[in-house]
């Protein structure tokens, strides 16, 4: 009997003429993150089957790869022949301490001699009269013993540990995150890598108003969203300037509002030049002045790229929770201020009008300080041993 795990695909089989490209993107993500395993892969089209001697650590590693449902520790045994089956299914129930059961059996092969409730009644019966105290319960059972049958053998498994389940990531190509060090921003990251999208980061800085700490926070945020790909490249944008000559010129209480279409217009044309095909934000409506519906439609006015909001519509607790989940919180809670809150002013303009930013823009020559920027922009890659001590910000 041969241990191993067995990867459910769960959503990717609906998708009838794509299931082939999910199939290679999810292989392709597993051998990435499996790297530095000794592994032996297999697929078909409902299943992957991996061979190692590190099934307990590798399935640890498979709890974070989007486009995994399920993860099964089974049992294969390279025949279809019932008397072996029976002795296989004991053999696995014996690890385990329980005084109910039932068997389910899902039959691939069609023209196997035994119906599949015939096959569970007939294991069934075995156990009961090889083991001690057992009873068999089909409403509510402590453990089930699956048996699938295919014409590559007999796997055998009880639990399945389930996976985060969503599309394998790169499915749908790229976007481009705006990574603050908040809370909303690495899990809107988070949740659009679940429907497929790859990442890169984009933020904005501006020393001497934010800190390298500032800085270090979110490169280790986005560290930790490797978790759930393979790499992530973080576009680092000087904004000092741009944020200076908005204060300088008057722009009072539509200073956040500026500020905010001078960030999707640079995230525009950063998504352009490295073909990202989306912007994604931690925008979440009401949250703050500038998420009214009014300001998010004057600041989405610079852009005509599709802007993803995956947060937009949660409350902020049910944010803070899958922010725990992921493990960002901690270090999204850690004390640094981002460039908006510097700037912010007393009043910030919860109806903001086109016309008026407009004429704030034309007082400076922002075109240019936006130019600049771009050509001064700082590339990071990360994991990597970069001079940032990710561990110690914590
Ligand atoms: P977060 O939303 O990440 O918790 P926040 O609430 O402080 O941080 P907001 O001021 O609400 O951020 O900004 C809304 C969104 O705009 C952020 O979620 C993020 O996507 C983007 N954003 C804000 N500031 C920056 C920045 N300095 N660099 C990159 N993106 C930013
Ligand atoms: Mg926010």
């Amino acid at each position: 009997m041969e241990k191993l795990i067995m990867i459910k695909y769960g959503e990717l089989t609906t998708k009838k003429g794509n299931r082939d490209n999910f199939i290679s993107c999810l292989l392709n993500n597993i051998h990435n993150k499996l790297k530095t395993y000794d592994v032996k892969i297999t697929k078909d089209r409902s299943r992957m089957y991996i061979e190692s001697k590190n099934i307990d650590e590798i399935s640890e590693v498979l709890t974070n790869i989007f486009g995994v449902h399920g993860i099964v520790i089974a049992y294969k045994i390279n025949t279809n022949n019932i008397e072996e089956i029976k002795k296989a299914s004991l053999e696995v129930l014996n690890f385990k301490n329980f005084e109910t059961f039932k068997v389910v059996t899902n039959r691939a092969l069609k023209d196997y001699p035994m119906d599949s409730m015939k096959i569970s009644k007939v294991v069934g019966g075995y156990i009961l009269a090889n083991t001690k105290n057992k009873k068999v319960d089909v409403h509510n059972p402590e453990e089930i013993l699956r048996i699938d049958l295919r014409s590559e053998g007999c796997f055998i498994y009880t639990n399945e540990i389930p996976g985060i389940g969503g599309y394998p990531v790169g499915i749908q190509g790229k976007g481009l995150l705006m990574l603050s060090g908040g809370i909303d921003s690495p899990v809107s990251g988070y949740l659009a890598m679940k429907r497929g999208i790859n990442i890169d980061c984009i933020y904005f800085e501006s020393p001497p108003h934010t800190s390298i700490e500032a800085k270090n926070k979110v490169i280790s945020l986005a560290n930790i969203l490797c978790k759930y790909t393979n790499k992530i490249k973080i576009h680092i944008v000087p904004f000092t300037k741009i944020q200076e000559a908005i204060y300088k010129n008057n722009a009072s209480n539509y200073m956040i509002t500026i500020m905010r279409r001078m960030m999707y217009r640079i995230a525009q044309e950063v998504a352009l030049k490295n073909n990202l095909k989306v912007l994604i934000n931690g925008e979440s409506i009401g949250q703050v002045a500038s998420q009214t519906l009014e300001s998010m439609s004057v600041i989405n006015e610079v852009t005509n790229m599709p802007v993803i909001r995956p947060v937009a519509c949660l409350d902020k607790l049910e944010i803070i929770d899958i922010a725990k989940k992921i493990g960002t919180y901690e270090t999204s809670i850690l004390p640094y201020e981002d460039c908006c809150t510097i700037f912010l002013p007393k009043h910030p303009i919860i109806k903001p009008v086109l016309n008026k930013c407009i004429s704030i823009e034309k007082r400076f020559n922002f075109e240019k300080l936006i130019k600049e920027a771009i050509d001064n922009i700082e590339v990071i890659e990360v994991p990597k041993k970069t001079d940032v001590d990710i561990e110690n910000l914590l």
